[in-house]
């Protein structure tokens, strides 16, 4: 049925001048779109009704997207693709080393993985661009004309390199990213809690495969993620895999079952747990071996119990790590489809002490997030409807000297943001100078990851520390980062956009956060040492260049004796760990060498004042 806008005169821009815009829940196991009309945020249907696309790709001559590809699952599985956000932005190292088994065909290098399929050798961001080309088509022909833009959730843990392969996936399905949002605080924006002036809010997340929780907090209009945590391996399937377990003891099943009759265990199975959610029992009927049972709330809640206690420990962690007590929590907002399981609710309000957000499809609520959050930036609302802020999740720097890290855009800093840092040169006549980009909270370099690297070549050959290197650290809408470097006197420049730099864990964010508050006394203390070690290099090289220079000219040979027993002093020191002795030392040889930088001083002027006189020199 078509669908009829009707709106006052005058109150609604008409329907030519509308801007199409959708959001777009790109999920591990199911996909949505939604958009808003008339005001109202849903999702879309496709030609046969069904909300949700299972994210499944089948490839033979055509990409075949959703329910036709998961139906060739089982008789081509080299060729049907499930799972594919799994390996988005990743290196084949890492896929190989995180437990996250797929059973495909990968191609073998060491750069972004690819998967030999009868359609040719595809990678993860082609894969993902054919299931967003089907919600695309969707969209369009739902709404009857071309989308301008769509807003794509990404789980608050992506790092940049799987942000930026959600965008080129986008880009390679014809779709203008408006920008990318996190899943939790698209969830948040559903249910209308950035129209608060401030709160924190808990995103409980239990989807089929995974569970999430991520705390955020809204200050002044801009959501931070404070915390997230959760567990890559736990959802509805574990709840599937229990309860088919308890009936095959109950009907006497050997384990070593045939694989053909698990799979219909784990159907009954997860048919019964979805019945629970409304009814008192479910009837099992194994007609296998024609064994009939029955499982009742009592039983049931026992059997579930420990697997919905697993979730609370990650919830307890984000609280922790976020500084937060459950008192501090102004609302939860239940996400994913087994959270429509009452149990669950329950024991998610008995911990946080408050009513959940339920109203709202678990399943959709993410892609409604997105959709409302896709209207306004389209240009659909007046101009002083709020417009969500995102957050840099980790922070942004440098490595300088000592494999220290200058951090230049903080984490939490409010996007898009640009900040500039100036820099210089470390040694007489250098002429190039190399920038790393990191991301992370730690001190060290090697403690951080590295993102990416670049050379500034071409400073003029000066003496060190007279240079002036600006570095500006660009971060847009969408968490992705330009990095450029200008040498200020011939304007030399070069720059970087981060590309994805494959390789990093889903709980990585997490655990460098924790790292970093674990470690941050002995960080400051190795950054001490290592600064003390940097300066005493510095010392050690203008002092040898000096002596070089006027050593024999300008020192008596006792003058000469004592420095040399300094500088050999703080050599010994310096590849030492006693910050303060090396710190020390430098003040020593600072003493010790006073007369002479004096007299090279006085030597320097005298010679520039060679042939002149005191009064042309004062006119200047
Ligand atoms: P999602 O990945 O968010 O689509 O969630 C899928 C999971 O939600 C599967 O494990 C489903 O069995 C589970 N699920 C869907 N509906 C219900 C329901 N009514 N009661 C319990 N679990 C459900």
């Amino acid at each position: 049925m078509a669908l009829l806008q009707i709106s006052e005169p005058g109150q609604s821009t008409a329907p030519h001048q509308h801007r199409l815009a959708a959001g777009i829940d790109l999920g591990t196991t199911n996909s949505l779109v939604a958009t808003v009309r008339s005001g109202i945020a849903d999702t879309l249907p496709d030609a046969d009704g069904y909300h949700l696309l299972p994210s499944i790709v089948h490839y033979a001559d055509e990409p075949l997207v959703g329910y036709a590809a998961q139906k060739l699952a089982n008789s081509d599985p080299l060729n049907t693709i499930a799972s594919v956000k799994r390996l988005m932005g990743r290196g084949l190292a890492d896929i190989k080393t995180t437990g996250t088994r797929l059973p495909y065909d990968f191609v073998e290098t060491d750069a972004m993985p690819m998967i030999n399929t009868a359609a040719g050798k595809l990678s993860p961001v082609q894969i993902s661009a054919d299931i967003l080309q089907n919600l695309k088509q969707r969209a369009e022909k739902s709404l009857d004309g071309d989308l301008t833009g769509v807003v794509i959730t990404v789980p608050a843990y992506f790092d940049d390199a799987q942000r930026q392969a959600t965008k080129d996936a986008a880009t390679l399905a014809g779709l203008k990213v408006l920008r990318l949002l996190n899943e939790p605080t698209a969830a948040a924006v559903a249910y209308g809690l950035d129209k608060n002036a401030e709160g924190i809010h808990a995103i409980y997340d239990l989807g089929g495969g995974t569970f999430d929780i991520s705390i955020l907090r809204l200050q002044k209009g801009v959501f931070e993620v404070m915390a997230t945590a959760g567990d890559s391996a736990l959802g509805g399937d574990d709840f599937d895999r229990l309860i088919a377990e308890w009936i095959m003891q109950q009907a006497g099943i050997a384990e070593d079952a045939e694989h053909q009759h698990i799979r219909q265990l784990l159907e009954i199975a997860r048919t019964a747990k979805e019945t629970l959610s409304t009814e008192d029992s479910a009837l099992l009927n194994v007609k296998f071996i024609g064994w009939q049972g029955e499982l009742n709330q009592q039983q049931f809640k026992q059997l579930i119990d420990p697997l919905i206690q697993k979730t609370i420990m990650p919830c307890r962690r984000a609280l922790r790590d976020a500084g937060l007590t459950v008192g501090d929590i102004n609302d939860v907002v239940m996400v994913g489809g087994s959270t429509r399981m009452p149990r669950v609710r329950e024991k998610v309000s008995d911990f946080f002490k408050c009513e959940p957000h339920v109203d709202i499809d678990p399943d959709k609520v993410v892609a409604i997030g997105a959709a409302i959050q896709a209207d306004i930036l389209a240009g659909n609302k007046p101009d002083d409807e709020m417009l969500l802020l995102d957050v840099t999740p980790l922070s942004l720097g440098i490595e300088t000297m000592g494999g220290l890290v200058e951090k230049i855009i903080p984490r939490n800093t409010t996007i898009p943001v640009a900040k500039a840092q100036e820099f210089t040169t470390f040694k007489d006549g250098q002429t190039a100078m190399a920038v790393h980009v990191v991301q992370g909270e730690r001190e060290l370099v090697t403690d951080c990851r590295s993102l990416a690297r670049f050379e500034l070549r071409g400073i003029p050959a000066m003496v060190a520390g007279s240079t002036r290197i600006v570095v500006t650290y660009q971060v847009d809408a969408d968490g992705l980062l330009s990095v450029s470097a200008t040498e200020t006197i011939t304007g030399i420049h070069s720059e970087i956009t981060v590309k994805p730099s494959y390789g990093l864990e889903d709980q990585e964010i997490e655990r460098m956060l924790k790292d970093s508050l674990e470690h941050a006394k002995d960080d400051v203390a190795t950054r001490t040492l290592r600064e003390q070690q940097v300066e005493a290099d510095r010392v050690i090289n203008a002092l040898r260049a000096a002596l070089k220079i006027d050593g024999d000219r300008l020192l008596k040979q006792d003058e000469f004796l004592t420095i040399n027993t300094a500088l050999d002093q703080l050599l010994k020191l310096k590849d030492g760990t006693n910050a303060q002795a090396i710190k020390r030392s430098i003040e020593k040889l600072d003493e010790v060498t006073k007369e002479f930088a004096a007299r090279r001083m006085d030597a320097s002027i005298s010679k520039a004042m060679k042939g002149h006189t005191v009064n042309e020199f004062m006119e200047n």
